[in-house]
Parts: C-alpha cells; structure tokens; sequence
C-alpha cells in the first residue's frame, strides 16, 4: 500500500546533511509499487525526483515536488559456469553490502569499488570507479521503467553510453526512466587489479592476497582519506578530473613542471582536480559552515549547518578560480538541484 508523505525533511537522506524539505515524499519497494504511484503522479504536473543513497547530490532549495525513493531489494543469481556467475540485483540494495557479499562469496570484479556509498541502482548512472576499476566492466545490462510510457526496458551494456563518471542515464535520459535492477558478470576466478597508486604497496603486508584482503585494504586506505559523511557531511568528489587535449597542458606543465597527469585510453589527459584545487589554495578554506575538505581538496564539506547554496556557490568560485589559473574547466560530478 503506497503511502505519500508530505513535507518531509530530506537531511538524513542526502550524505551532505542538507536540511531542505520535500513537499511529497513516497517509497516504493517493487515494480508494481512504482507503476501505481506514477499512475498517481501523471496526473500531477509537479517534478519527480529519484532517490537513493542520497550520496551523488546537493539540494540547493526545498523540492517541491514527488520525492521517489527505490528501495527494491533482492539478489539473485540467474546463470552460472565454473568461471563465471550473473547476479541480478535490486536498485535498493546498498552498494557496499553487495560488494561484501560478493567478497564473502569469493565473486570477484569490484572489490576494488568496496565502501562506495549509494544503492546498487544508481551505479550505471555516473559509472562508478575507484582504484582503477569501473563498474562498467562487470554490468551486463541495466532494466528501467520509462517514466512518460511505464515500459521496462532493458539496456545491454553497449546501449549504456559508458564514460568516465557518465552514461546515458546521467545524460540523454536523465530523469526520464527510473533503474530498477542491475545484472553483473562477477569471476569465480578473480583477477586482482592492484596496479592503482598506492595499493599494491599497501597489500604488501599481507602473505596472501584474496578479495578479503583487497577489500579490507581498500577500507581502510578510504576511511584514512575521505571524510565519513556520518560525521561530516559530504559527497565524495564534488569534481570530475578534466580531461583534455595534451596541447591545451602543454604550456601549462611548463609552468607547473610537478602537475600531475595521467594518460587515457583515448591519447586525451586526465588532470587530478585535486590537485589543481588545491593548488589554487582552496584546501582547507572554510566559510561559515561550507567547506573545502583539509585532507582532500576534490570533497566539498558540510561542516554542520551549511546550506546548498553555500556549498553551491563555494564550487562555483572555485570553478571559476580554477578557470582563471588554469584556463581548465572543471565539471561537477555531483547532482545539483
Ligand atoms: C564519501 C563518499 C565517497 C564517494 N566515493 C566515490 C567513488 O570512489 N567513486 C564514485 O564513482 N563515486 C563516489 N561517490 C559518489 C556516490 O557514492 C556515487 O555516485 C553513488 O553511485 C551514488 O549513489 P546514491 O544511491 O547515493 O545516488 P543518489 O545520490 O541517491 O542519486 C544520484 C542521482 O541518481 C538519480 N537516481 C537515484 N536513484 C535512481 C534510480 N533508481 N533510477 C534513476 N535515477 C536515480 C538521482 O535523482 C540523482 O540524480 C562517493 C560519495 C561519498 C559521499
């Protein structure tokens, strides 16, 4: 039985502890459960929006419109060989309890995206990735409910349009169809990826390397580095690292002989924003209660009572200041609304 809330507090459902309100707010836990409250909801010319983990977005204003939150649940394994399993999951499970219970089983292919917060649905959406891995690698196919039709749709790998921190879903359809399970190819022979900055190094202390350990190690390098949201509010990486033409750095790296850059499949350069944030002298400033993070200068930090339009108009300055310095425009990663 569906039951619309009205003027409901988001602040514990987005990771920056933003306290803005929603003037409805539904959770669905089925297919069904979503065809009937859209039925409801067409009949409405008010905004919808889709929310999971909360942990890809910034609220700048109350939404007054539907909050949708998916809580689908379930994981199920639909084919299996000696090497390989698929497993179809429910967009409401969390990510990082999936990612144990893939280690647990000894599933391997994203142990390295361990302690990402968010829900399993939401994962195609920016095509998560840390540690040299995406999740692209291992996503079969990706199923939706159209939201202008309620058709299901089942989009095979290809049709996802995968980049980096994108696909179709964060672009051409973005906001039209809403995920509702996600299939993956997971190794029952797993390969490690180790080969990432500092983790091979790190993994050197243990005798023998296992999903376990990986899993374990990435843990801990994560919990050193990044703020945890339950105790300062955030949203991982605000930026996108830019990717750009060698030409367009080639004066640059001149200039800045100690910048750090990083080839990509396509002959374009990645440039950690990070660095040039902090570079800038961004790391660490705080005003009033928005900030930006004294260990990592990519996250942007809510350090109690900061509004969005704070944390908004603090990257924008530091979008700007990077433009200026750099000539690079930096691209936000997370969600604005
Ligand atoms: C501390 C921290 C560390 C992080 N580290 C990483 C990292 O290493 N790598 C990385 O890639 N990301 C990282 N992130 C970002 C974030 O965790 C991921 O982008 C995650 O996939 C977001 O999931 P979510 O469920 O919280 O999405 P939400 O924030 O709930 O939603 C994100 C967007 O998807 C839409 N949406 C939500 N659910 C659905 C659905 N079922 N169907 C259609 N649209 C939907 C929303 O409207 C919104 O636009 C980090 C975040 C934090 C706070």
């Amino acid at each position: 039985m569906l039951k619309i809330k009205e003027n409901i507090s988001l602040k514990k459902y987005n990771t920056f502890g933003i306290d803005v309100k929603s003037r409805f707010f539904v959770e669905c836990s089925s297919v069904q459960d979503i065809i009937d409250f859209i039925k409801i909801y067409q009949k409405q010319q008010i905004p919808l929006l889709p929310l999971s983990g909360g942990s890809n977005i910034l609220f700048t204003k109350n939404f007054e419109g539907y909050i949708l939150r998916l809580l689908i649940k379930g994981i199920e394994v639909i084919n299996e060989t000696n090497h390989e399993i698929e497993v179809r999951v429910g967009a409401g499970e969390d990510w990082d309890n999936f990612v144990e219970y893939c280690v647990k089983n000894n599933w391997g292919g994203i142990e390295n995206l361990s302690l990402i917060p968010g829900n399993v649905g939401t994962c195609p959406i920016q095509n998560i990735g840390a540690y040299g891995v995406e999740v692209k690698d291992v996503i079969t196919n990706v199923e939706t409910l159209e939201i202008a039709s309620l058709k299901t749709h089942c989009f095979e790998n290809s049709d996802c349009n995968f980049e980096y921190r994108n696909s179709i879903f964060k672009s051409d359809l973005k906001g039209k169809h809403l995920i509702t399970h996600v299939t993956f190819k997971l190794s029952k022979q797993p390969q490690f990826k180790l080969n990432y900055g500092s983790l091979a190094k790190e993994m050197s202390r243990f005798d023998k390397i296992d999903l376990t350990t990986i899993r374990k190690t990435i843990i801990d390098i994560r919990n050193s580095k990044l703020p945890d949201p339950e105790k300062i509010g955030n949203s991982g990486s605000f930026f996108k690292n830019p990717i750009v033409k060698y030409d367009a750095i080639a004066k640059l790296k001149e200039k800045y002989p100690d910048m750090p850059t990083y080839k990509t499949d396509s002959d374009m350069i990645k440039i950690p924003a990070g660095w040039l944030i902090e570079k800038a002298g961004w790391k660490g400033k705080r005003i009033n209660d928005a900030g930006v993070h004294n260990k990592q200068a990519l996250v942007l930090v809510n350090y109690g009572n900061a509004c969005g339009k704070e944390i908004f108009s603090l990257s924008k300055d530091i979008q700007k200041s990077i433009k200026d310095m750099f000539d690079i425009n930096i691209e936000m990663e997370v969600n604005i609304i």
